[in-house]
């Protein structure tokens, strides 16, 4: 969503005569667009905020701060870090731009605008302080990289509150996107010679859009309304799942329409009924097994990852393995692996945080370690095998390599030119180096 958002933020910013700065130390503004998810996330900005302190007495530039962390932290860092001129949370970004225009010669503003300006002893400019909550509201573009993959927010927020979870204190609770918009946003992107789009929002299945007492349109039947609509576009992707939401005619839709990629990311968090049940994420071990039963059975092919979390507060052994058990039931194609740390403002911030870092830290190598030998184990097996790619650029290593994507996210190198650059091709895949493939164009 942040990518999405700051993609949209780019664009604007490109239409109102901004141009992007070849390097850091050029920039007359400066946005850091901020997640709250993880400890680490935010300490890496606290890190960029201290390192910007010097570099703006070296050369002036406005330095804003925006997203989740401007939400939660909004005290803090309008006491911590004095060199922030602008503090924008997600539900007033749409009036950033004014705010810079307002300030291209000196930011803060004043005068109608003083307001909302926070001033603190020892600040030698007040910071506008954006982050009154109101409704969120969907830019109509979020694609500005001209590369053949895009990204369509289709919701925003969330209403599930599990309970180690800082996004519905941040994000809000969820907006579903005006059907209209969503279809206008990616007709333009058809005719931007996109090909492949990612439907994005906290929890894309809860998706229920109505109008004036209308007859409410779930997320199967917006995707049916996307995938039939589609001209250029070959793929549709969506993330994230959330299995309590995963219905039956979901899966039906996905097995009918083979433009929706057989790919789904499927968070189960954990394997343990006791810590699901403190997660409060609404459904037990034996109803995922049975929802990941399902969805092989009716959609062929499919490749499934996960997000696990490690260290909750009260996991025991019996916990842990029963979560690489069911890793091992599932055979997840790929999984997102972290460690609890605890979020103040969210309901297991009550509970001690009883694992101690080094058995967070032994548990989460070990979940990492199967991951990767299941991973090997199922990408080893299409050594040899022919599928279908789109090619996205030029490979990391070199310029004589292209990088592509298999209909199942995996990545996959090949000797080739530019000019396959959004492109879908046919690839042998010939090996494997770590999680990437290598392989060669075929007819
Ligand atoms: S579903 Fe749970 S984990 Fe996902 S965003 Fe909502 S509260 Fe957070």
């Amino acid at each position: 969503m942040n990518k999405a958002e700051s993609e949209s933020l780019e664009l604007d910013l490109t239409e109102r005569s901004w141009v992007c700065a070849r390097e850091p130390g050029e920039a007359d503004l400066v946005i850091l667009n901020t997640c709250s998810v993880r400890k680490t996330a935010e300490d890496r900005i606290w890190g960029r905020l201290g390192g910007y302190k010097p570099k703006k007495q070296e050369k002036p530039f406005k330095l804003v701060l925006m997203g989740c962390m401007s939400e939660r932290l909004k005290e803090e860092i309008l006491n911590e870090a004095p060199h922030i001129n602008i503090l924008v949370g997600n539900f007033q970004k749409h009036r950033l731009l004014d705010f810079i225009e307002d300030s291209r010669a000196e930011i803060p503003s004043h005068g109608r605008k003083a307001q909302e300006a926070a001033t603190r002893p020892g600040r030698s400019t007040p910071c506008v302080s954006l982050t009154a909550h109101g409704e969120y509201r969907f830019s109509d573009l979020h694609y500005n990289t001209g590369g053949p993959r895009a990204f369509v927010p289709i919701m925003h927020g969330c209403n599930n509150y599990c309970s180690y979870c800082i996004v519905p204190y941040v994000r809000g609770p969820e907006v579903s996107r005006n059907p209209k918009k969503i279809m206008a946003e990616i007709s333009r992107l058809d005719k931007a010679y996109v090909r492949e789009i990612t439907l994005l929002g906290q929890n894309v299945n809860s998706y229920n859009y109505s109008c004036n007492g209308t007859e409410a349109l779930t997320f199967p039947a917006l995707l049916k309304l996307i995938v039939n609509n589609l001209k250029r576009i070959e793929w549709v992707r969506f993330i994230t799942s959330h299995p309590k939401d995963f219905s039956e005619e979901l899966i039906r839709v996905i097995s009918e329409h083979k433009a929706i990629c057989r790919h789904i990311h499927l968070p189960v968090q954990h394997g343990s009924d006791r810590i699901l049940k403190l997660m409060r994420r609404g459904y037990t071990r034996g109803q995922y097994l049975n929802l990941i039963e399902r969805i092989k059975n009716c959609i062929g092919g499919v490749s499934i990852t996960t997000d696990i979390l490690i260290g909750f507060p009260g996991e025991n052994r019996e916990d842990f393995r029963l979560t690489l058990k069911l890793m091992e039931e599932v055979g997840f194609d790929d999984a997102f692996t972290y460690r609890y740390n605890p979020r103040k403002g969210t309901r297991a911030y009550q509970l001690e945080d009883s694992v101690t870092d080094s058995e967070k830290r032994e548990r989460l190598i070990r979940v990492i370690e199967l991951q990767r030998r299941i991973s090997k184990k199922k990408k080893m097996n299409k050594i040899g095998s022919r599928c279908r790619v789109l090619v996205e650029g030029f490979s990391k290593k070199s310029r004589e390599e292209m990088l592509a994507r298999t209909e199942y996210d995996e990545m996959v190198v090949f000797p080739g030119k530019k000019e396959k650059i959004g492109h879908y091709i046919r690839v042998e895949l010939t090996s494997l180096k770590g999680n990437t493939f290598a392989g060669k164009e075929v007819k």
